[in-house]
């Protein structure tokens, strides 16, 4: 399916029909900030007008800032989320954010929880963290993790 009708089939990525191009997603965006190549505004140009994806988009965080400040009310950080969704399932988990995805399955969380981590936290007085089995089940049952 074209990347436009595919974005549009979700509910909310029909909200990038109301997109002007003014730039206040780009001008709140702390990853534009640290990353002068990264720019929310182009990403949803490009796919509009060219219908492609590039590899930017994992540069998000997720922060949802520019949704907060479109003044469209454009689910901006939302759409960049389905994108990474045809991302994989067009070209598979990008080399970069594999050892993220293999930190998920084997605990749940993007960065190792390990004997280290808990130690340091029960010097501060903290509770151990335990794995996160929900996120791992999702994974297993969706299949969507490294192979
Ligand atoms: S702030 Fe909203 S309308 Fe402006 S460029 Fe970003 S997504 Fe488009
Ligand atoms: S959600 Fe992504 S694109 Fe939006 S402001 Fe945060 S880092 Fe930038």
């Amino acid at each position: 399916m074209d990347l436009r009708e595919e974005l549009r089939s979700e509910i909310d990525g029909k909200t990038i029909n109301y997109c002007f191009s003014c730039g206040m997603c780009t001008g709140g965006c702390p990853s534009a900030r640290l990353n002068e190549k990264y720019n929310p505004r182009r990403i949803l140009h490009r796919a509009v007008i060219e219908g492609k994806i590039e590899d930017d988009i994992w540069l998000c965080t997720n922060c949802y800032t520019c949704q907060e400040r479109c003044p469209t009310k454009t689910k901006v950080a939302d759409i960049i989320s389905f994108m990474r969704r045809i991302y994989v399932k067009e070209k598979g988990i990008p080399e970069f954010i594999k050892p993220l995805v293999t930190n998920l399955q084997a605990c749940g969380f993007t960065a190792p929880i390990g004997e280290l981590e808990n130690k340091r936290r029960e010097r501060m007085g903290l509770p151990p963290v335990k794995t996160n089995d929900e996120i791992k089940r999702i994974i297993e049952k969706t299949g969507g993790g490294v192979k």
